[in-house]
């Protein structure tokens, strides 16, 4: 369960941003921009816990639900010391679009506490998480929102709360998602979003002149994200060149052993850096390694004017991570010809295996791999294709053509309820 620090620009202010400019080209009227902007309903709680010392300590959380108005609100929850209430907006907002384009019968939302997750007992932090699913169970349920893991929480955070809610409610596997298998987690959920994120590539791929085996691939980040995505892209013949992780990492121009590293770094938690098989890099020189595929796959912000992004020698930007993109860097990117493919369509296949886990906790019938697998591969390469359709039919970036579809889907389902 690694944790990043904060992100150079604020997630917040990169979504609020890219938001104001979707608006303009959707020409959405005051009152839908005000109520696509905003939340639906933002909690904040105190979450009072025993430490292992005796003392009772008080933590901050957060439930932000954006919007419901596509079906029930679906989004994480993250435990980062700086969860803050802009932070956790941004993302609840990111979760709407995401769930519109993909096309899934969810809204958006988000949770967070300021904690670090690293300074606890195991003790501790299932005393934080039943705490805090105490504190917001009245805004939960498999009609009303339902959490999933995020960064600094996992499948065991979810176990706890989905036992503290069904002792509240009877037994509910499908108020959260991203759980064990053993308690009706799916099959291919822990991979679901980097894999996602390697359909979307093919798809990108099949259309323009690129192709996967023997194409150079760069990831920053090498936890659930960066880690299966690397996996997935050696195994269909990539060169994963560099990747590197909060410690720094490694560059090798005849591609890096991806399983051994794997094995080191995601399975056995040590650093990139200490691995054999490479020259150790920094995170600002991973930027300027030339490549076919930039994948930026840990913090928000990190592709930034005055920073990189002149640097840059890649022929498409992978957006993984949630806003790696600045605003300003995104304009130069359009500027230079390098197409950025965004994050929520990108990184989506995550939040549609968590609509398939619903399904089939509703339902009672789980799932082979196989099928789920088969139906994130129509899920996202349908809205990889409207996006793709869109941007050449206007002639726009392709941030822009996945906005104008999510925003779309919203602000109708909002008219057909009547706002
Ligand atoms: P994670 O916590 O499993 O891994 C994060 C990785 O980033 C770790 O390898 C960490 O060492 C690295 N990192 C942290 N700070 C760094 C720094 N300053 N420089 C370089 N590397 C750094 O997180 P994750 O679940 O893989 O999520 C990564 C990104 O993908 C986040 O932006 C997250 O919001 C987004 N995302 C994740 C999912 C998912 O299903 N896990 C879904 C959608 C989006």
């Amino acid at each position: 369960m690694p944790t990043a620090p904060r992100a150079p620009m604020p997630t917040g202010a990169i979504v609020r941003s890219q938001f104001d400019t979707a608006a303009d080209l959707a020409n959405l009227d005051a009152a839908q921009r005000r109520l696509l902007r905003g939340p639906f309903r933002s909690v904040s709680v105190d979450v009072p816990v025993r430490m292992d010392d005796g003392r009772i300590e008080v933590f901050r959380g957060y439930r932000i639900q954006h919007s419901g108005a596509r079906g029930p609100c679906k989004g994480g929850i993250r435990y980062h010391p700086e969860a803050d209430e802009e932070e956790v907006l941004g993302l609840a907002t990111t979760m709407t679009w995401k769930t519109a384009l993909a096309d899934i019968p969810f809204g958006g939302a988000k949770g967070g506490i300021q904690v670090d997750p690293r300074t606890l007992s195991v003790r501790e932090l299932e005393a934080v998480t039943r705490s805090f699913t105490g504190r917001i169970s009245l805004l939960l349920g498999p009609y009303r929102d339902i959490p999933a893991p995020d960064m600094g929480t996992n499948a065991q955070v979810m176990a706890w709360l989905l036992d503290e809610f069904s002792r509240r409610n009877g037994y509910t596997p499908a108020v959260v998602t991203g759980k064990p298998g053993a308690l009706g987690g799916s099959l291919g959920r822990e991979e679901a979003t980097a894999q996602g994120v390697v359909y979307v590539m093919q798809a990108f791929a099949a259309d323009g002149g690129l192709r996967l085996p023997g194409s150079r691939a760069v990831i920053q980040g090498f936890g659930n994200v960066g880690a299966h995505t690397a996996r997935i892209l050696h195994e269909a013949g990539t060169r994963v060149v560099a990747v590197t992780d909060v410690d720094g990492g490694l560059h090798n121009d005849k591609g890096l052993d991806i399983p051994a590293l794997f094995d080191h770094a995601y399975q056995r938690r040590r650093p990139v850096p200490e691995f054999e098989g490479g020259d150790r890099i920094t995170n600002d020189a991973l930027w300027r390694i030339p490549c076919d595929w930039l994948i930026p796959a840990a913090l928000g912000g990190v592709i930034a004017k005055d920073r990189n992004v002149d640097d840059l020698d890649c022929r498409v930007v992978v957006e993984a991570a949630n806003a790696p993109t600045t605003p300003i860097a995104d304009k130069v990117l359009e500027s230079r010809g390098i197409p950025v493919l965004p994050d929520f369509l990108v990184n989506s296949g995550g939040v549609i295996v968590s609509y398939f886990e619903w399904v089939q906790n509703l339902q009672q019938h789980p799932w082979a791999l196989e099928r789920v697998n088969e139906e994130l591969l129509r899920k996202i390469t349908t809205a990889y294709q409207a996006v793709r359709d869109l941007r050449r039919a206007k002639n726009t970036s392709w941030r822009t053509a996945a906005y104008a579809i999510a925003l779309q889907r919203v602000a109708e389902a909002e008219r057909l309820r009547g706002h």
